[in-house]
């Protein structure tokens, strides 16, 4: 039977894009997913992909695996940009969908974005992550932190020096918090607001600051970062 390029992926349970790049990696003349497939070609990729199956994330198999170390071999090219895996091209797992991918098509989730240490993804700086779902945590990421500097200014903060009631809901997760270093303590204030909007806290207490000093060649300067815990606010029963 002949098949197009689509019904083989859903065939083998991958997407159509990362099909069409492995099969003119694997030298298969197809322009679309909307191509045709011979019927002995389409075999011949179904048995030679098949590996490839495993890949979907909804596989409880895979799903174990995203734990660094196994890695299985019969995964044979990148999922990500179809070149060949092996001895000079080593075998990456992405830790959010579980794809195996070459090197190059690996990004590592960053320390910090802008201008405040939280993290736009949800899992660690220095996690391996494929170039696929970096690019799509990115612009979910990016609104997610608009709206935070949005709401950062409803935000009540208190210093560590405070000794009165605080209106946290204790039974809510607390999220130690720190800002990055500023010239001024109150940019500083400034990111850790932030920052707990970003987390949808809704107040910031036990506000510290740590100074640190900068040398310039004509000036040393210090430098603080503000350091807290975040959580969301009591309410009344
Ligand atoms: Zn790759
Ligand atoms: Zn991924």
């Amino acid at each position: 039977m002949k098949m197009r390029v689509y019904e083989v992926a859903a065939e083998l349970g991958v997407d159509s894009k990362t099909l069409l790049q492995l099969l003119s990696s694997l030298g298969y003349q197809v322009d679309g997913i909307t191509s045709v497939l011979e019927e002995s070609d389409s075999a011949d990729v179904i048995r030679k992909i098949g590996s490839l199956r495993q890949m979907s994330p909804d596989d409880e198999d895979i799903k174990d695996q995203t734990v660094p170390g196994e890695i299985p071999k019969k995964v044979s090219h990148c999922l990500r940009c179809g070149r060949k895996l092996g001895v000079f091209r080593k075998r990456f797992r992405c830790t959010m969908c579980g794809a195996i991918c070459c090197q190059q098509c690996l990004r590592t989730v960053p320390e910090q974005i802008e201008d405040i240490t939280v993290l736009v993804f949800d899992y660690p700086a220095g996690t391996n992550i494929c170039v696929t779902c970096f690019q799509e945590a990115i612009p979910a990421g990016e609104e997610k932190m608009a709206a935070a500097r949005t709401g950062a200014g409803r935000i009540d903060t208190w210093p560590a020096t405070y000794t009165g009631q605080i209106p946290v809901d204790t039974g809510k997760p607390v999220h130690p918090i720190e800002s990055r270093y500023f010239r001024e303590k109150q940019l500083a204030l400034n990111a850790l607001r932030v920052t707990a909007a970003f987390l949808e806290c809704d107040l910031v207490y036990e506000v510290r600051y740590e100074k640190e000093m900068r040398s310039e060649p004509d000036e040393t300067y210090p430098v603080w970062r503000a350091l807290g815990s975040t959580g969301k606010r009591r309410t009344r029963s």
